[in-house]
C-alpha cells in the first residue's frame, strides 16, 4: 500500500479539501452539469414515487420525527425477537408514540393497536392509496385491528415488515434473488450476502458457503460484492498475520471460483480502520486475477486510494461510493481521541471528493472500470460530463433512486447495475436501518427531493459554490482533541495502523532486553516517617500556592504524559501485564485526571464564594487542603487511578504520599517523577513503594495522615477504615473505592452479535481484572441460546498471551496467589454449572483462559471473582423482578449492564438500581473521565465518583469569612446607592 494513503488518512481537513479543488470541473461545464441535474430533479420530484419505496417511506416519516425513530426501531428489532410478549410490549412501546395517521381527516386513535394497523398499511403502501379514495375503509379496518387485538395486530405488522424488507432485498436466497432480477432488463446487478461481520468461525464458514452458492448461482456477467469481516471472525488490523494466513485464501478460493463462472467480485468498504488492511489484501489477491474494489469518497483518503489503484496497472473494477459509515467514524474517532477524522465533516467535501476520485478513475480506462454509485441527480450529471465515451456504469441500490433511473433512462442509454441485497430479513433489518439513515440524512440527497421545500436549485447547485471560504470543518464537529468545551480531551493512538502496531512492539521488546524491570527498594519506616514528616511540614505553603499554579503543574503532567506515551505504554505492558490498547487506554485516562482536576481547581479553589446575607456583612466560603493524603492504589489501573488519586489531592490543596500497588511500584515511581518534573515540589509528593502489611498499614496508622483515598478491595478497605477509627486525634477523611458483583441484563429484544460483542469487552478485556468487569448474563430464555453459541464462538477466537505481543486479547492474571484462587473457582464451577464456552491459554505462564459457565440463579457467586470468569444466568420475562432484587441483594453497587430496544424494560432496571454507573446498550467497562464519573455504592464504594465534579471536595475543608463592613459605622452601601 502506498505511503500517501497513510498519510492522508487523518489529514486536516482543509487540506484534503485544498487537494481536490484541481479536479473540479471548470465554470463552463459545472454549469452545464447544473442544467442537466435541474432537469432531471424536476422531473424526478414531479414523478410519484412508488407508494413502497425508500422515497415514499421517507416522505412519509422522516428520521427527524418520533414517528420515524420509532419505526427504525421496530424494524430493526421486531422479526427477531422470539417471544409474542416482547414482540408485543416493543410495537406497544414504540407504536403508541407519535401520530401515526397524517392528513385524512381522520382522528388518530388512541390504542396502539390502531396505530399498527395503521402502519402496516402504511408500509404496505395501501394506507395512502385508499385514503385518498375513501377514507371509510381504513378507519373500519382500523377499528376492526383495535378489536381483534394484540395478537392479530403483531401478526400484520410482522407481515408488514416483510413486504416492507422484500422491496430492499431481492430474495431470501440467491436462486430466488437470480428469478426477481429477471423482472430488471436494463439492469446488471452484483448480489450483496446480508448479515452482520463474523463473530465466530463457525458465521465465517456459514458466509463462505453463502458467497460460494451466491457465486455459482449467479448469471455470467453479474458480480457478487463480498465483506471481508464476514469472512474472518477478527479481520482487524492487529490480526494482520492471522488475516493473511487464513482469510486470504478463503477469498482466493471464491475469486477463483467466480472466475470459472464468469462473475466479478467486488471487495466491499467498511469502517476506515480496516482499509489498510483491505488494501493490502487487495494488492495481494488482485495479482494476475480480476477483482473489484469499493472506494468511499468520504475519507480523506479516498483519492490517494483511487491514485493507488491507477499506479497498480491491474484491471480492476472500482465502485466508487460516498461511504455508509460516517455517524460511526465521528464517533469512534472522538471515542478514540484520534488527532483527526478519518472522514469529511461536511458532506459537500464528501461530494467535491466524489468528483475528484471519479475524475482519476476514469482517466485509466485501459485498466481501471469505474462503477459510479449514486441516486443524486448532480453525480450522475457530473459524471456524464467527465466520463465522454470512456467506458462506466452506473450503481444504483436495490429498491432506491428508481424513479432517477427511470427518469435518465427515458433520456440516454447508459450502464446501471443494481447493488443487490440478498437473505434472510432477519438479516435485513439492520442493513436496511443503515440505509435508512444513510438516505434519511438531513443531507441525503434522497431526503431532500423527498421534501417540497427544498428548492431544487439549491439541491443540485455547484458544491464549491456553497463551500465556506476560506474552508473549515463543521463547527459542530469539533476535532477530538477539543470535544470539552473547558479542557482538552487526551490524545489517542491509533492502534489500527500497522507502523504504529510495529513501533510499540519494537519499543517494547527492546526496553525488555535492557533493563528486565529489576527489583525496587521498598521504602523503609524510617524512610515513610521522613516522607510524612515532610509532607507535614510542606502543607502550610503548598495549600496557598494559588490554585492557578497547582492546576498548571498538573496540566503539565498530562502534557507530558501525552509526550512519553510509548514509554509509559511500554512499561504498563511489562509491569502491568496489560495489552497495548489498555495501557493506551491508561496513560489517556491519566491524562484526563490531571486535565479534570486541574479544572475543577481554578472552578472552585481559587477564589471565595461570596454567599448572600443581610446588609452591611461581607459572607464568603472558600475551600482549602486538609493536610497530607494517603493516596493507595491497586495494581490493576497502575498509572490511572493512582494518578488521578495524586491528581486530585494535589489540586485540592493537599500534600500527598502516593502508594502504587507492590505488584505495579514502577509505574507508580514513574508517575510521581513525572509530577515533579512538572512543577510539583519533591517535599509536597512523594512515593512509597512496598506492600498493604509493610507500607500502607503504617501509613494510614499515622496521626498526621488527614485523608486517604484508597481504591483496592473491599477488605482492604475495611481495614483501612479500623486503622483510621483506631487512631487519635482528628477523625481522617477516607474516600474508599472498592470491588463490584457486576451484572448485564439482557432481554429478547436486544440483537445478540451486540450483546455478545460488548460481554466479551467487559468481561474478558484486561484479563477480568477491573473493578468493572462483568461477572454475571442475565439473559432472556428467548435469545439465550443465540447468545451462548455466538459467546463459546466469540471466546475461542480470543488469543490469550504475552502481552507484549499486539495481537494479544488478554494478557496475563497479575500474580499467582490471584490465579490459583481462579484456579479452585473455575474448577468447582466445571463440576457444578454447564460449561457455554473457553479460550485457549498458554501451557506456561501465569494465563488463565477466559471462561463462561452458566449456572441457575441460587448458584450465582455474590462476592467479587476478579478475572476472566463469565457466569451466565437463563431466567424469564415474568421474573425479571427477582433477577433485580438478587443484584440488590448482593450489597455491591458499581456497574450494571442492560440491553434491550425497550425503554420500559431498561427505566424497570435502572429504576431498580443501586449502583453508581449503568451503561445501556453498550459495554459495561471503560469510563471516561468526566463523561461517565466512576464510582459506586454500598459495598462497592463511599463516593464521590472518580472523574466528577463533586470529588474534589472531599479532599477539602471548608472556611467561612463573615466581615461587618458596618462596623466602621454605617452600611455604606444602602447609603450610596444610586436613586432610583
Ligand atoms: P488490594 O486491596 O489488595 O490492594 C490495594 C492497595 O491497598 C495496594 O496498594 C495495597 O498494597 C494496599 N493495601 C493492602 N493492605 C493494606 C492495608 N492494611 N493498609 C493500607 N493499604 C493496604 O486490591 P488490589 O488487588 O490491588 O486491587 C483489586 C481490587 O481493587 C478489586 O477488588 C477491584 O474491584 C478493586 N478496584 C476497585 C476500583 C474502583 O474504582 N471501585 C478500581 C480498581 C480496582
Amino acid at each position: 500500500m502506498d505511503e500517501r494513503i497513510r498519510q492522508d488518512h487523518r489529514l486536516a481537513e482543509a487540506e484534503a479539501l485544498e487537494r481536490l479543488r484541481a479536479s473540479q470541473p471548470d465554470r463552463e461545464a459545472s454549469q452545464r452539469i447544473t442544467e442537466h441535474a435541474l432537469n432531471l430533479a424536476r422531473e424526478v420530484r414531479a414523478t410519484r414515487p412508488a407508494a413502497l419505496s425508500a422515497e415514499s417511506f421517507l416522505r412519509h416519516y422522516g428520521l427527524s420525527t418520533p414517528e420515524g425513530v420509532a419505526l427504525m426501531c421496530v424494524a430493526e428489532a421486531l422479526l427477531r425477537i422470539p417471544d409474542p410478549e416482547t414482540a408485543d410490549a416493543l410495537l406497544r412501546e414504540k407504536l403508541s408514540a407519535g401520530q401515526w395517521v397524517k392528513g385524512g381527516g381522520q382522528e388518530a386513535e388512541d390504542s396502539w393497536a390502531a396505530s399498527a394497523a395503521d402502519w402496516a398499511l402504511m408500509l404496505t403502501g395501501t394506507l395512502a392509496r385508499w385514503r385518498e379514495a375513501q377514507a371509510e375503509p381504513v378507519a373500519q379496518l382500523k377499528r376492526l385491528a383495535a378489536r381483534l387485538g394484540e395478537p392479530v395486530v403483531r401478526t400484520a405488522v410482522r407481515q408488514a415488515m416483510r413486504i416492507l424488507a422484500s422491496q430492499f432485498v431481492i430474495g431470501e436466497t440467491i436462486e430466488e434473488a437470480v428469478t426477481r432480477s429477471r423482472a430488471f432488463e436494463a439492469y446488471r446487478f452484483s448480489y450483496d450476502m446480508l448479515g452482520e461481520a463474523a463473530r465466530t468461525a463457525e458465521d465465517a464458514a456459514r458466509y463462505f458457503d453463502a458467497y460460494s452458492r451466491a457465486i455459482r448461482g449467479t448469471p455470467a456477467g453479474d458480480g457478487v460484492s463480498v465483506k471481508l469481516s464476514a469472512l474472518h471472525p477478527r479481520f482487524e488490523e492487529a490480526k494482520r498475520a492471522r488475516v493473511f494466513a487464513e482469510l486470504a485464501p478463503r477469498v482466493a478460493q471464491l475469486v477463483r471460483l467466480a472466475e470459472q463462472c464468469a462473475v466479478g467480485i467486488t471487495i466491499d468498504a467498511e469502517e476506515s480502520e480496516r482499509l489498510e488492511l483491505t488494501l493490502d489484501l487487495f494488492e495481494e489477491l488482485s495479482r494476475g486475477h480480476a477483482l473489484g474494489l469499493a472506494v468511499q469518497a468520504y475519507q480523506k483518503r479516498a483519492l490517494a486510494v483511487c491514485d493507488w489503484l491507477v499506479g497498480l496497472r491491474r484491471r480492476v473494477s472500482v465502485r466508487l461510493v460516498k461511504g455508509a459509515y460516517w455517524d460511526g467514524e465521528i464517533k469512534r474517532a472522538q471515542q478514540l481521541g484520534m488527532p483527526d477524522y478519518p472522514v469529511f465533516t461536511r458532506k459537500l467535501a464528501t461530494d467535491l471528493s466524489y468528483v475528484a476520485c471519479a475524475r482519476r478513475l476514469l482517466s485509466a480506462p485501459a485498466t481501471l472500470y469505474p462503477a459510479f454509485a449514486t441516486h443524486n441527480c448532480r453525480t450522475v450529471a457530473t459524471i456524464f460530463e467527465l466520463a465522454g465515451d470512456r467506458p462506466f456504469e452506473f450503481q444504483k441500490l436495490f429498491g432506491m433512486g428508481d424513479t432517477l433511473y427511470e427518469v435518465l433512462s427515458r433520456a440516454r442509454a447508459f450502464a446501471c447495475r443494481i447493488y443487490a441485497p440478498v437473505g434472510s430479513f432477519t438479516d435485513l433489518l439492520p442493513y436496511l436501518v443503515r440505509r435508512l439513515l444513510e438516505n434519511g440524512a438531513n443531507t441525503s440527497f434522497v431526503h431532500q427531493i423527498a421534501d417540497p421545500a427544498v428548492p431544487l436549485e439549491a439541491l443540485v447547485a455547484d458544491p464549491l459554490e456553497a463551500l465556506p471560504e476560506p474552508y473549515s470543518p463543521d463547527p459542530r464537529i469539533p476535532l477530538p482533541r477539543n470535544l470539552y468545551p473547558d479542557r482538552l480531551n487526551s490524545l489517542g493512538v491509533d492502534l489500527a495502523r500497522a507502523d504504529v502496531l510495529d513501533s510499540l512492539e519494537e519499543k517494547i521488546r527492546s526496553d525488555r532486553g535492557r533493563e528486565n524491570l529489576g527489583a525496587v527498594e521498598n521504602t523503609t519506616a524510617r524512610e515513610l516517617d521522613f516522607s510524612i514528616a515532610r509532607a507535614a511540614a510542606a502543607f502550610d505553603s503548598w495549600t496557598r500556592v494559588p490554585a492557578s499554579e497547582r492546576a498548571a503543574a498538573l496540566e503539565r503532567t498530562a502534557d507530558a504524559m501525552e509526550r512519553r506515551m510509548q514509554e509509559l505504554v511500554s512499561l504498563i505492558v511489562r509491569e502491568g501485564g496489560r495489552t497495548y490498547a489498555d495501557a493506551v487506554s491508561e496513560v489517556r485516562e491519566a491524562a484526563d485526571f490531571c486535565r479534570y482536576y486541574a479544572l475543577q481547581a481554578r472552578r472552585h479553589f481559587a477564589d471565595p464564594v461570596p454567599l448572600a446575607g443581610p446588609a452591611g456583612e461581607r459572607n464568603e466560603l472558600s475551600l482549602h487542603g486538609r493536610g497530607v493524603f494517603a493516596c493507595i492504589a491497586p495494581w490493576n489501573f497502575p498509572l490511572a487511578i493512582f494518578t488521578g488519586q495524586v491528581a486530585a489531592a494535589l489540586a485540592a490543596g493537599n500534600t500527598v504520599i502516593a502508594k502504587p500497588a507492590e505488584q505495579t511500584p514502577r509505574i507508580g515511581f514513574r508517575a510521581v517523577e513525572l509530577l515533579h518534573q512538572a512543577g510539583i515540589p519533591a517535599d509536597v509528593l512523594s512515593c512509597a513503594v512496598g506492600d498493604g502489611e509493610a507500607v500502607g498499614a503504617p501509613l494510614v496508622a499515622d496521626p498526621r495522615i488527614a485523608g486517604v483515598a484508597f481504591t483496592g478491595s473491599d477488605e482492604t478497605a475495611r481495614r483501612i477504615n479500623a486503622a483510621l477509627a483506631a487512631r487519635p486525634g482528628p477523625i481522617a477523611t477516607l474516600i474508599a473505592e472498592t470491588g463490584g458483583v457486576n451484572a448485564m441484563v439482557v432481554d429478547a429484544s436486544a440483537l445478540p452479535e451486540q450483546v455478545v460483542d460488548d460481554v466479551v469487552v467487559s468481561a474478558f478485556q484486561s484479563a477480568g481484572q477491573r473493578c468493572s468487569a462483568q461477572r454475571i448474563l442475565f439473559v432472556d430464555e428467548g435469545c439465550a441460546a443465540r447468545v451462548m453459541r455466538l459467546l463459546a464462538g466469540a471466546l475461542a477466537e480470543l488469543k490469550v498471551g504475552d502481552p507484549a505481543e499486539p495481537d494479544t486479547d488478554v494478557g496475563p492474571i497479575i500474580d499467582a496467589p490471584a490465579r490459583a484462587a481462579l484456579l479452585r473457582h473455575v474448577e468447582k464451577l466445571r463440576t457444578g454449572a454447564r460449561l457455554i464456552g473457553e479460550a485457549r491459554a498458554p501451557a506456561s505462564g501465569n494465563y488463565l483462559a477466559p471462561v463462561a459457565f452458566e449456572m441457575p440463579i441460587e448458584a450465582l457467586p455474590k462476592t467479587e471473582v476478579f478475572g476472566p470468569v463469565l457466569h451466565v444466568c437463563l431466567y424469564r420475562r415474568d421474573n425479571l423482578g427477582r433477577v433485580l432484587q438478587w443484584i440488590r441483594d448482593t450489597g455491591y453497587g458499581l456497574t450494571l449492564g442492560v440491553h434491550s430496544r425497550i425503554q420500559s424494560f431498561v427505566d424497570a432496571v435502572v429504576t431498580e438500581a443501586r449502583v453508581g454507573n449503568v451503561y445501556v446498550n453498550r459495554s459495561m467497562i471503560g469510563a471516561v473521565v468526566g463523561v461517565q464519573p466512576f464510582g459506586g455504592e454500598g459495598l462497592s464504594g463511599t463516593g464521590p465518583k472518580a472523574g466528577g465534579p463533586h470529588y474534589l471536595f472531599r479532599f477539602a475543608t471548608e472556611r467561612t469569612l463573615t466581615v461587618n463592613t458596618a462596623a466602621v459605622g454605617g452600611v455604606t452601601e444602602l447609603l450610596t446607592r444610586p436613586l432610583n
